[in-house]
């Protein structure tokens, strides 16, 4: 097709990639008013500890059903929010949303339910994301050992003097912090001595073909061994089948998350989940 176009014209776009670059301009406007809109909700995915069995917390992960267009997965308009700055106000409403529905699901005497929080780093670049969390958890009343926030490894290494300061701010108020997709982002492990962390989530990618590829079997040791050695515990990702769970408990992770346990879920169903099937069977 290149060819058909002429020597001049250089044709730096197909149909199919015009019509991506539509969909992302078309998305972007629409995040500006799903929010007012009230287009986003939450949905829970529960994590169970390897040591009982338990459901130890879950993450809060957005789900957002655009007018006249439906599901549009986080994958896709999470790095458009970014790029527009929308993530701002939309992390700010998830960050509320999930804290009161921890605080909600604690008054409502279900036992204590950690939550986990996706950041973005914009969040971390351009807010002051202590006094933000400080803020939603006096106006939500959730205790602060309740809270837990997901980074990601380049989070951690561009203005890395001010984002430890707001970390070890947050650390010290009793919030936790986790590694998100650990394996996967930037390749320095020197953040790891520095920073106050108390997870690593070990990216989905090395738990997938476990545990028959013996190269991810070998990085999934390596790096419960690690983290345990530096004083960290270990959550898999994407834990689907019962051959995967069983690699993690000869080798001693902490705990796991994935459709094996439960998928992510609306929160009325979660409620269920929490009365009804609390425990992992070994
Ligand atoms: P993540 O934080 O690594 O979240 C885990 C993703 O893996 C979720 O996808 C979850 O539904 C999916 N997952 C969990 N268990 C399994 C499994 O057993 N098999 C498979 N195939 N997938 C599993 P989801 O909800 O589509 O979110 C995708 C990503 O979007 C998240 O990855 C996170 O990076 C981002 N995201 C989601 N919600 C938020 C949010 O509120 N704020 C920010 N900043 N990012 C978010
Ligand atoms: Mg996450
Ligand atoms: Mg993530
Ligand atoms: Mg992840």
């Amino acid at each position: 097709r290149a060819k058909d176009a002429g020597r001049n014209r250089a044709q730096w776009f197909t149909p199919e990639m015009d019509s991506a670059i539509q969909r992302r301009v078309d998305l972007s406007s629409r995040l500006r008013s799903a929010l007012k809109k009230a287009e986003f909700t939450l949905h829970f995915q529960p994590r169970v500890s390897l040591g009982h069995g338990k459901v130890t917390g879950v993450e809060a992960l957005i789900r957002w059903c655009a007018q006249d267009v439906g599901q549009i997965s986080p994958a896709d308009f999470i790095p458009i929010a970014e790029r527009n700055g929308m993530i701002l106000p939309i992390g700010e409403w998830v960050l509320f949303e999930a804290c009161r529905h921890a605080r909600q699901w604690q008054d409502e005497g279900n036992v204590a339910v950690n939550v986990a929080v996706n950041l973005s780093a914009r969040q971390l670049r351009d807010t002051d994301i202590f006094k933000l969390v400080v803020r939603v958890l006096e106006e939500t009343g959730l205790p602060a050992h309740l809270l837990e926030l997901e980074l990601t490894e380049s989070m951690l290494v561009h203005d890395a003097a001010r984002v430890l300061q707001a970390l070890e701010a947050l650390k010290e108020i009793g919030v936790r912090l986790s590694i998100d997709d650990f394996g996967t982002g930037y390749s320095s492990l020197s953040y790891l001595k520095t920073f106050p962390l108390d997870y690593l989530k070990i990216d989905r990618s090395f738990v997938v073909d476990l545990p028959d590829d013996l190269n991810d079997g070998a990085i999934v040791r390596a790096i419960i061994d690690m983290a345990h050695t530096l004083g960290m515990k270990v959550i898999a990702e994407g834990v689907e089948t019962r051959a995967q769970l069983d690699f993690l408990l000869a080798h001693d992770c902490d705990e796991m998350q994935g459709y094996y346990f439960s998928k992510p879920l609306p929160q009325d169903e979660l409620k269920e989940l929490l009365r009804r099937k609390r425990k992992l069977d070994f």
